[in-house]
């Protein structure tokens, strides 16, 4: 089989760069082994909350600087500064292009509502969710908070009290539909995706509740479990006499699953070709030059390509693999970083830095993978799986996997047009 770019992993980095790489004109396939990690997605995409030292960021674009000082290992050192700006104001116009709606700007952060009711800077988020520019202000004096009876991963009173702390006063309202009394009868089925299934079918009888319950609230709350279906929710903003806005759930995350669906039905519709449930395993390389790859499913069928990308996530994907005395990287066996003591790796104290997240595969400043410390001509890497950063600490997770993901598609593009 073969292609221009095949593409190892289907997430938000394998996704974002098969969809640009076929605009351009190219042939990919992504084989991709399962779920990603959108599936457990908040439903905002950070870019950058906060410095390797910890300080707050405001606005990324400005604070680009002190980073590229602090890490300069970091993807975004690596793509430095000017490109940082670009690639962000790149991605924005990326999905407003295919249309995905996204709230936000890189020049300033926004903030979004965990589903503890707490507020944390993001960069850009989906369509729908409740979104407040300061940290002490919400944008309404009172609002009704709904919850499906028997649903346990929302907790109405938690946010009730988060919001009273900004001045934001809520009432709060349980309620049930019939339709949803055969999923009750197992409390492990009032998940939010069986749920969701649920609501889409039964959108006018929820908003007739939310009219008759908000009451004089200037907005309705809802949880993030309604949606699968894209229009179901447009209907239901229609049928309510007030804003509807969401608060995510605990995962499986709707609005990550339905960008997932989303991009994948994109990328497919494009002309792209992708393997869902096959496993890159191992490839053939010569001369640090990649010419094929194996799957599972596949066998001794290989995919041929002049470029490969790795997009295949971090310990959670299987991207990366710790075991008790190594971290490497399962399919080209690539140079990790890491610590060789192994006491480094954690950090006792679960909501400190941890060792762990830095740790990923070496590139050099273009995103090429190195094995045995030399650069692989044809490689890129993509995504959580590169070392160097904390998707946590610093609230980068999404914004490294999208910005690289541009990255590598112009510089395959440009190598292409060099011939
Ligand atoms: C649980 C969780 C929640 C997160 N939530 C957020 C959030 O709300 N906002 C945010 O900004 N960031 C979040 N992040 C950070 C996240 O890493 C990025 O946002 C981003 O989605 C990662 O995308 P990715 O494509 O690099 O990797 P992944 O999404 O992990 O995708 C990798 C894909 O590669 C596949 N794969 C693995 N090995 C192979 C193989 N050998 N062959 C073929 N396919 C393979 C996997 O099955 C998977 O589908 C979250 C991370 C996790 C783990």
């Amino acid at each position: 089989m073969k292609f221009d770019t095949v593409i190892i992993g289907g997430g938000l980095s394998g996704l974002v760069c098969g969809i640009r790489l076929l605009q351009q004109g190219q042939r990919c396939v992504i084989v991709s082994s399962g779920q990603s990690a959108l599936h457990f997605s908040s439903g905002s995409f950070d870019l950058l909350n906060a410095l390797p030292n910890g300080e707050n960021v405001i606005n990324p674009l400005s604070s680009i600087n002190d980073l590229v000082e602090q890490a300069p290992k970091h993807p975004y050192s690596k793509i430095g500064k000017d490109n940082f700006e670009k690639l962000s104001s790149e991605a924005e116009q990326f999905f407003r292009e295919i249309d995905v709606e996204l709230t936000g700007t890189a020049r300033k952060n926004h903030y979004r509502i965990t589903p503890m009711g707490i507020l944390k800077p993001t960069w850009l988020t989906m369509d729908g969710f409740a979104t407040a520019e300061s940290k002490d202000n919400l944008p309404w004096n009172k609002v009704s908070i709904f919850n499906i009876t028997g649903f346990l991963d929302f907790y109405p009173q938690f946010i009730a009290d988060e919001f009273l702390k900004t001045g934001t006063e809520s009432d709060i309202h349980l309620f049930n539909l019939e339709a949803l009394d055969q999923l009750r009868r197992n409390p492990s089925e009032m998940r939010s995706t069986n749920i969701a299934r649920i609501l889409d079918k039964n959108i006018e009888e929820v908003s007739r509740i939310l009219n008759e319950k908000s009451g004089d609230s200037e907005a309705v709350i809802f949880p993030a479990c309604i949606g699968l279906e894209a229009s179901s929710l447009d209907k239901l903003r229609k049928l309510v006499k007030k804003p509807v806005v969401l608060i995510p759930t605990m995962p499986p995350s709707i609005a990550g699953i339905h960008t997932q669906q989303y991009l994948h039905d994109y990328f497919v519709k494009a002309g792209g070709v992708y393997m869902l449930g096959d496993s890159i395993r191992n490839a053939d390389m010569q001369e640090n030059h990649i010419s094929k790859v194996y799957s599972f499913n596949h066998g001794d069928i290989p995919f041929t390509a002049d470029n490969f990308v790795l997009a295949t996530g971090s310990y959670f994907s299987q991207g990366l693999i710790a075991t008790s005395d190594e971290i490497y990287e399962p399919v080209f066996n690539l140079d990790v970083s890491y610590s060789t003591d192994r006491k480094e790796w954690y950090n006792p104290k679960m909501f400190e830095q941890q060792g762990y997240h830095h740790y990923g595969v070496k590139t050099d400043d273009s995103f090429r993978g190195m094995y045995k410390e030399k650069v692989i001509q044809n490689l890129f890497v993509a995504g959580a799986i590169l070392e160097g950063f904390d998707p946590i600490k610093e609230g980068s997770g999404a914004g490294v996997s999208i910005l690289t993901s541009l990255s590598i598609a112009r510089t395959i593009l440009s190598n292409k047009e060099r011939g």
